[in-house]
């Protein structure tokens, strides 16, 4: 019997794969890897790219086509048997990868290629494969002794354990809760939409009545129009003690102890690697060069941000009063601001969503990228996925070569995690000759089609989706040959969010909406009034969700900074620290936003939530030029593609955005989209 996980020739062999797979695939290559490594370095004096970096890059492609299909159905498809599986090579994978950059003979081979005379003929992106391994060496722990190399190992193999758990606890905190309703009267003020969505789960699950869920296309129009208070009490109540000790799950998945215990390892994390604090640590990859140029950063935006927000939340109270409504509680906000909104502007997401059919949409943001940068995007039938929502698509350039492929993963469903994001399922590299086709995995979680309508999307889902789209792009129109710079691989976290945050500015233009929207009954366009009345809405409320972010990015920011062995994380106390300083909106006691941050605790954004915005100064400001020359400028359009999106991590952020927008970057374009410019 063949493994079809040790077949990596081709896409993965998604209907093939069983949990019973993983663990003798992935055992079994990173004993290969070793192997590899042991022979490579053997009687070996004259290390070169060739001898050395290449046969590793083909071993480390090996094991990351075999590892990228399991990581992702364990996030999209997830069972008991496929995440144990998953959580029992955790620790296998963590283990090698601190193996190997522990490597001392392995690190010298690499040292010798650096300062030997080879280096100097190198191309610029094997430079950075190079420089960049030779900082991770030291990122592993290679400048240790022996007790703290093995302590550091150690710290790794538990962390992506605790990390794991933390984000399957939040995954089944969110499962474990349902509401039935059997009285249609519960449900007034809710849309159609989410009607027909709490009726079909219902009949999913065999049950009568309505069906509400924490899965957010569920949860959020409940928070937004739900005139029953009660229920809108019960529903936030359920959604934010999710994984804690509170609230109607309290205790089955509690989160508490495994951050405190994944914020002590990274903390000693970082001591042993000789940083301060593990925001330090964190730093050393990235773009910003100092905690206190980030938490700058920050707080200068919150107090550019507060007075607005300030005035934002008293309208807010004021229009709530006018209402009969003194008391505003958190469940309270996202409705009164929804009917405010309404009576503002006369427009909601929900009267939208008529103009924003899934196909429509998936055709116009295609569209869109092509007009930008020339490209062309087929569907592709007849490729084994992991669900039948499930479609593939080819991404061909001008000239008819094949760029890309991607699967889109477009709707919410049980047992797939929340959120939406981009991953690699493959990464571009020339190997003998012949070029590896990028593939990424799209994933949204959108409310999916209900009976034998077309899914209708919200703004908000058509600019998550442009978002995401955005990350795929970077990762598929990469031109490095190399796989460890080529992409988004090797990228700055905080200058990974420019392609993304960059992509959405599109859903806002009349010329894109254009191709974007069109009535899924008539076929007609966003009328101009409607789009008149979405670019006034534009920025309802923007300061208080500047503000919010803000609140996430230091609270993640801070926490890492400040940890103290002697008192702990203070995870409790630095959240109540950071909202008293810059937050408008307190939310009640009870609140365990922390205990579901997958983000920080349960992925790549630890010390580096302040991406986003960091990223986002960017993103504003190179969508400027094209504000400046015409936002389907064809010139415009192909220098963005040949400075940013083609180069992957093969240069610094900042010498890339300077060769794209001819000067270094300033935060005008994000105060003045943000509504927030003096
Ligand atoms: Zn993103």
């Amino acid at each position: 019997m063949s493994n079809p996980l040790l077949d990596t020739a081709g896409l993965p062999h998604f209907s093939a794969i069983a949990p019973e797979h993983v663990k003798p695939a992935i055992s079994q290559l990173l004993d290969e890897g070793r192997a590899l490594v042991e022979r490579l370095l053997a009687g070996n004096t004259n290390f070169t790219w060739e001898n050395l970096v290449a046969p590793l890059e083909e071993m480390d492609d090996r094991i990351s086509r075999a590892w990228s299909p399991v990581s992702h159905m364990n996030a999209v498809l997830n069972t008991d048997a496929l995440r144990n599986a998953y959580n029992e090579c955790l620790p296998l994978l963590s283990e090698y990868g601190t193996e190997l950059g522990q490597h001392e003979g392995l690190y010298q081979a690499y040292r010798q290629i650096a300062i030997g005379q080879e280096y100097q003929r190198l191309d610029t992106a094997q430079k950075k494969v190079i420089d960049n391994a030779l900082r991770d060496f030291r990122l592993s722990g290679i400048d240790l002794d022996a007790p703290s190399r093995s302590r550091f190992k150690e710290i790794m193999q538990e962390l992506s354990r605790l990390v794991s758990k933390y984000s399957d606890n939040v995954l089944d905190a969110t499962n474990a809760w349902h509401r039935q309703i059997t009285s249609e009267q519960q449900l007034a003020g809710l849309p159609e939409s989410a009607r027909a969505l709490a009726r079909q789960t219902a009949q999913q699950r065999n049950m009568d009545g309505w069906v509400l869920t924490l899965e957010f296309p569920s949860y959020y129009p409940v928070m937004a129009y739900a005139d029953d208070r009660e229920l809108r009490k019960e529903l936030y109540t359920a959604y934010v003690t999710r994984a804690s000790e509170l609230g109607p799950t309290a205790g089955l998945y509690d989160n508490g102890a495994t951050m405190e215990k994944i914020m002590s390892l990274r903390h000693e994390a970082a001591r042993l690697l000789g940083y301060d604090n593990f925001a330090e640590r964190s730093l050393a990859t990235k773009m910003a060069e100092s905690t206190d140029q980030v938490i700058g950063f920050l707080e200068d935006l919150a107090r550019r941000s507060k007075p607005a927000a300030q005035q934002e939340l008293e309208d807010l109270r004021t229009f709530a009063r006018e209402q009969g409504h003194d008391d505003l509680q958190a469940w309270d906000i996202p409705y009164y601001s929804e009917r405010l909104r309404q009576q503002k502007y006369a427009i909601s997401q929900e009267e939208l969503k008529p103009w924003f059919p899934g196909p429509q949409v998936l055709g116009g943001l295609f569209a869109t990228v092509g007009r930008l940068y020339g490209l062309q995007i087929e569907a592709v039938d007849g490729i084994d996925t992991w669900h039948k929502d499930v479609t593939f698509h080819r991404i061909r350039d001008a000239s008819g070569r094949v760029r890309g492929e991607f699967f889109l993963d477009l709707y919410a469903r049980p047992h797939k995690r929340g959120g939406a994001w981009m991953d690699d399922c493959t990464t571009r590299r020339v190997a003998a000759g012949s070029v590896q086709t990028p593939v990424a995995y799209l994933i949204c979680n959108f409310s999916p089609p209900i009976g034998n309508e077309p899914a209708l999307f919200t703004h908000e889902e058509v600019i998550t989706l442009f978002h995401e789209f955005g990350h795929g792009l970077h990762h598929m129109l990469t031109q490095i040959d190399y796989a460890g710079v080529s992409g988004i691989n090797g990228v700055a976290w905080d200058a990974v969010e420019l392609p993304s945050q960059f992509m959405e500015n599109w859903c806002w233009e009349r010329d894109a909406l254009d191709l974007i929207s069109g009535h899924y009954k008539s076929g007609e366009k966003i009328p101009a009034e409607l789009y008149e009345r979405m670019q006034h809405a534009r920025n309802f409320q923007s300061a208080m969700q500047m503000l919010r972010q803000l609140e996430f990015a230091l609270f993640d920011f801070r926490l890492h900074r400040d940890y103290d062995p002697n008192r702990g994380a203070r995870i409790r106390s630095t959240l109540e620290q950071v909202r008293k300083e810059i937050a408008v909106v307190q939310p009640p006691d009870f609140n365990r936003f922390e205990n579901s941050f997958t983000h920080v605790f349960g992925g790549g954004y630890a010390a580096g939530y302040y991406s986003y915005k960091w990223a986002e100064v960017l993103s504003a400001d190179a969508f400027s030029a094209f504000e400046e020359s015409g936002i389907f400028n064809r010139e415009t359009g192909e220098r963005f593609l040949r400075s940013i999106l083609e180069q992957g991590g093969s240069r610094e952020p900042m010498e890339l955005f300077v060769e794209f927008r001819g000067r270094e970057p300033t935060i005008d374009a994000l105060l003045r989209h943000s509504g927030l410019a003096a």
